[in-house]
């Protein structure tokens, strides 16, 4: 499901489309193998968005001699650029962990104790990056160009469109990367296409129908107020990229409309805070909703009682406050990050809030205490879960099964062949029968290192 990585070879050209990190623990090992094709063979990069599944390995492609340009959106480029950064500091700090634990424990891991990437190689990948404007058609090189249009998942996320001409015949193949959904705060809908010869699309809900999207808003209230009656405090962990913002989004609503008190509330993540600011950068990309209230200085970014904080210190300091505050801080699946610390001073205060705004995955801290473990460890201590916890879902920035047949549902014919990519394997194979049966397209779910000719 992570770790996404095409290559598209046309006109003697070689094109890598997205160069993600593998995540889950039985794949982590390919981050450390050699890239099956030599990345100096490489000419471009087209990145779709700038999650971690999609672009956290150009580190280690630039490092491994790949010179070509990085092509993506200018907000993909800049939140990418904060990503890897923040990636490479992990891995550092990672590789240190590694090292002390297996000098104590006297053995060794299975990978080098080094860093996959360091925050120097993050950097030397930075001149690559060449932004494109949606719509805008990049010749890539002779014969081949690219179209970038919004997905609709999270700011500055495409899907890209890529067109081969030579000897007089054109093929066009869509590489979905992930598709956002229709009607969210803040982006613009999915774009639709009305003819390709190949697609690539993405699985990720690909087995599942999101519940009727409830009304965030009014749970989102019903939360802040009680809390606030009780004199407890709202501590919500969250991404640092979209979801974040659309807390905030909420909130600014809920303000505007006075539907909850003015409380304080700290974006609590340094990382989320510079990736807002390439929001407020790129107000271009919002929809209608959104740039209306940018417009009219109600900018959910800049509301009163906001607090970005950057300094331990002040992230510290928070705990002090009396009264009811809400923290938004990372890590969203509470594995780390400063989260951990405002789950220390309240995860034992009944009167307090734990909410959930995204999936927790199984064996993380979050899954846990939504699965209502009754005592949990953070930071080397146990601690009894007395705060409430709450869930609030309809947040999936992916689109689910019937969203990803909407997104095909405006080509005029049938692609010459449409994989399906990007799921887990159930989820892929469920899809791909859920299309057969509803569109008769030449549809195929290709395995890890296929080849497939295109004609
Ligand atoms: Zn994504």
């Amino acid at each position: 499901m992570t770790g996404s990585k095409y290559v598209l070879e046309a006109n003697n050209v070689r094109l890598l489309i997205d160069c993600g990190l593998y995540q889950e623990r039985e794949y982590r090992s390919r981050n450390w193998e050699p890239f099956p094709i030599p990345p100096s063979t490489l000419d471009a990069v087209l990145l779709t968005h700038a999650h971690v599944d999609h672009c956290g390995l150009l580190p280690k492609l630039v490092r491994e001699g790949f010179q070509g340009k990085i092509y993506c959106t200018d907000a993909s480029a800049e939140i990418a650029q904060i990503i890897l950064l923040d990636a490479a500091k992990l891995q550092e700090e990672d590789a240190e962990f590694k090292k002390e634990r297996h000098r104590r424990e006297n053995r060794k891991g299975p990978f080098p104790e080094i860093p996959l990437y360091t925050v120097g190689d993050a950097e030397a990948s930075f001149p690559l990056f060449t932004p494109v404007k949606y719509g805008e058609v990049v010749q890539i090189s002779e014969g081949v160009t690219a179209k970038f249009h919004d997905a609709g998942h999270v700011l500055g996320s495409s899907m890209i469109k890529v067109t081969v001409s030579q000897d007089g015949e054109r093929r066009s193949i869509i590489f979905s990367g992930d598709v956002g959904r229709w009607d969210r705060p803040i982006l613009q809908d999915p774009d639709m296409f009305n003819e390709t010869d190949f697609m690539l699309i993405e699985s990720t809900y690909g087995d599942r129908v999101h519940e009727d999207a409830p009304d965030v808003s009014e749970k989102l209230a019903e939360i802040v107020n009680s809390t606030w009656k009780a004199r407890g405090n709202i501590i919500v962990p969250s991404f640092a990229l979209q979801r974040s913002q659309e807390i905030m989004y909420h909130l600014n609503e809920l303000l505007i409309e006075n539907r909850i008190p003015h409380l304080m509330v700290f974006l609590d993540s340094p990382m989320a805070a510079r990736i807002t600011e390439v929001f407020k950068r790129h107000s271009e990309l919002f929809d209608k909703e959104m740039s209306w209230l940018m417009r009219h200085d109600r900018s959910p970014f800049d509301f009163t009682g906001l607090k970005m904080t950057h300094t331990v210190d002040e992230s510290k300091a928070i705990n002090h406050i009396s009264g009811t505050i809400m923290v938004i801080a990372g890590s969203g699946m509470c594995t780390g990050g400063r989260i951990k610390h405002h789950l220390v001073t309240n995860i034992t205060r009944p009167e307090s809030t734990i909410l959930f705004v995204g999936y927790q995955a199984m064996g993380t801290l979050g899954r846990h205490i939504v699965d209502g473990a009754e005592e949990v460890r953070i930071l080397g201590q146990h601690y009894p879960v007395r705060a409430r916890i709450a869930q609030i879902h309809g947040f999936s920035s992916h689109a689910d099964k019937n969203e990803l047949l909407r997104l095909l549902s405006e080509l005029k014919k049938a692609p010459r062949r449409l994989f399906v990519v990007h799921g887990e394997a159930g989820a892929a194979s469920n899809f791909g029968e859920f299309l057969r049966e509803k569109t008769g397209w030449d549809i195929s779910i290709p395995e890890y290192k296929e080849e497939v000719l295109l004609d």
